[in-house]
């Protein structure tokens, strides 16, 4: 008789994921070694996953670098072809900006260094509090960076010892198989441990509401905008949300209008604004908008009409929902394409290479409150820069995500910074500079602000233990105490 052996797989992961997981069976290099991450069974790569974390736990921290480095190597390595076979699929933002989100990850995403242990000593001994990790993670990855989701979650979770089951963006499902594949694949030639990664090749709603319910997953991270959020919220685990944004920007009559314009293209077109901390809107003060307006124009990006603008806005914009849930959202055929394609549909145009498009709208305009991951970003007049931060907070919907500020005045930017309240706020760059990239501190595409943790690192990824001894070990104390 013929057995099929995936549909073996596929009946005894669901079984188990109904009773636990027993102790994996080892065959010298794991049961599932060889699959290198790729499953089209939730529970199977859940537990693949698990099998996984238990070898890795064997391990040494050393070993758990020398992962790490074959992530870095394929991601530096193979940026151009991986970039590119991303922006195939997706079709979305610039190609260049595609292969250099993955140099810049393999080359900065904190890996085991950032893991501390803490101690504190006296009199009654010593206690080590230490990082230790989760075990299966289960994360979702946007659209927008399928594949540098997926590394730079990969980096910050095995440095903590745990291991990732992913469900990615149907629409970056292939890129996801393919760099997961290709991640496996080195890291078990070289260290013989297979399915650290595991990636749903066709992921669906329900493949994403069986990792978020599997018992052996015991922490979720997901990237994405309001409806994934919400959902990691409502799963009953621990959840690490790195949700949505509409990151404003003001502009005050102090500012140095050429740099802050310059920064704006800079932050507002990579990718084509289809990063969650891009500037999205921008609001500045009556004083100094039409100068604003003209330095736009002096750094290269292209200046639409009102009639342009309400023509684009036609097509760009659209409404969803129903009754109450009614709302306006980016058209999908206009997220992350090129400005040049946007002021095609506004009527005008202009050579491909323009980065970004931009007009004055007034505050009510879609553009303002919709994140519309497009290179258009609208100009709003303001009285004054408390009008600016006013209008600022509101058209951030309290994601409480990113906001920026170009200013001399460092009262305006410490009024701007209490309002916002947000996770990231630049001062006088572009936003990516809140990510380390032209400023100071550290990278990861998933930026938990609905949560808490900020931007993502190994140690968001453990659970803190302490270890204590009591009376001993305080080895600088005085003798009476011993
Ligand atoms: P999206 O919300 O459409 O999808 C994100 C992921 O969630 C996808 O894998 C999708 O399949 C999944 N998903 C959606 N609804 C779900 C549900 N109910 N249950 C389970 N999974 C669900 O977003 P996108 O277009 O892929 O990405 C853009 C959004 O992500 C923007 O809102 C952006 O701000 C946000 N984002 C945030 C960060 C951050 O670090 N905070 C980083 C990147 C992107």
């Amino acid at each position: 008789m013929q057995y099929d052996e995936n549909l073996i797989r596929s009946v005894v992961s669901q079984v188990l994921a109904e009773v636990g997981s027993p102790p994996p069976i080892h065959n010298g290099s794991g049961g599932y070694s060889g699959r290198h991450g790729v499953f089209h069974d939730a529970n199977e790569a859940v537990a693949a996953a698990q099998e996984a974390f238990l070898q890795l736990t064997e391990r040494t921290i050393e070993e758990r670098g020398r992962i790490i480095d074959h992530i870095r190597r394929i991601s530096i390595d193979q940026s151009e072809e991986l970039g590119t076979m991303e922006m195939n699929e997706t079709k979305i933002g610039r190609l260049e900006h595609k292969i250099a989100k993955l140099l810049t990850l393999g080359q900065r995403a904190p890996g085991i260094e950032m893991i501390k242990t803490e101690a504190f000593s006296g009199d009654k001994g010593l206690a080590i509090i230490e990082r230790a990790p989760f075990g299966v993670i289960g994360a979702i990855t946007p659209v927008t960076h399928s594949l540098p989701t997926i590394t730079g979650n990969a980096v910050s979770m095995i440095a903590g010892g745990n291991t990732v089951v992913v469900n990615p963006h149907p629409s970056g499902k292939r890129v996801a198989a393919e760099g997961v594949r290709r991640f496996n694949e080195a890291i078990y030639n070289d260290l013989g441990i297979d399915n650290l990664i595991c990636v749903i090749a066709e992921p669906t709603l329900e493949t994403a509401d069986a990792i978020f319910s599997h018992r052996d997953v015991r922490l979720i991270c997901v990237t994405g905008g309001p409806a994934v959020a919400r959902a990691a919220l409502k799963s009953g685990k621990r959840a690490v949300v790195a949700g949505p944004g509409n990151p404003p920007v003001v502009v005050d009559e102090t500012a140095d209008l050429d740099r802050a314009a310059r920064c704006i293209i800079e932050g507002g077109a990579f990718d084509n604004n289809l990063l969650c901390i891009a500037e999205k809107q921008v609001f500045v003060v009556e004083q100094v908008f039409d100068a604003m307006m003209s330095a736009m124009e002096r750094a290269g990006a292209a200046r639409l009409n009102s009639a342009e603008i309400d023509r684009l806005t036609s097509q760009a914009i659209a409404v969803v929902g129903e009754g109450e849930h009614r709302h306006q959202v980016a058209a999908k055929d206009f997220i992350g394409k090129d400005a040049a394609v946007l002021c095609a549909a506004a009527g005008k145009n202009v050579a491909a290479d323009v980065e970004l498009a931009f007009g004055e709208t007034d505050y009510s305009h879609p553009f303002v409150g919709v994140e519309q991951m497009m290179p258009f970003i609208p100009f709003v007049r303001a009285r004054d820069v408390d009008h600016a931060i006013a209008m600022a907070k509101e058209s951030e919907h309290g994601f409480r995500h990113t906001s920026m500020i170009h200013s001399r005045d460092v009262r305006n930017m410490t009024k701007m910074g209490r309002a916002m309240d947000t996770t990231l706020y630049v001062k006088n760059g572009a936003s990516m500079a809140g990510l380390g990239l032209g400023g100071e501190g550290y990278l990861s595409f998933s930026i938990a602000g609905p949560t808490g943790e900020g931007v993502t690192t190994p140690q968001t990824f453990t659970r803190e233990r302490r270890c204590s001894i009591i009376e001993n070990l305080y080895v600088v104390g005085s003798p009476k105490n011993v």
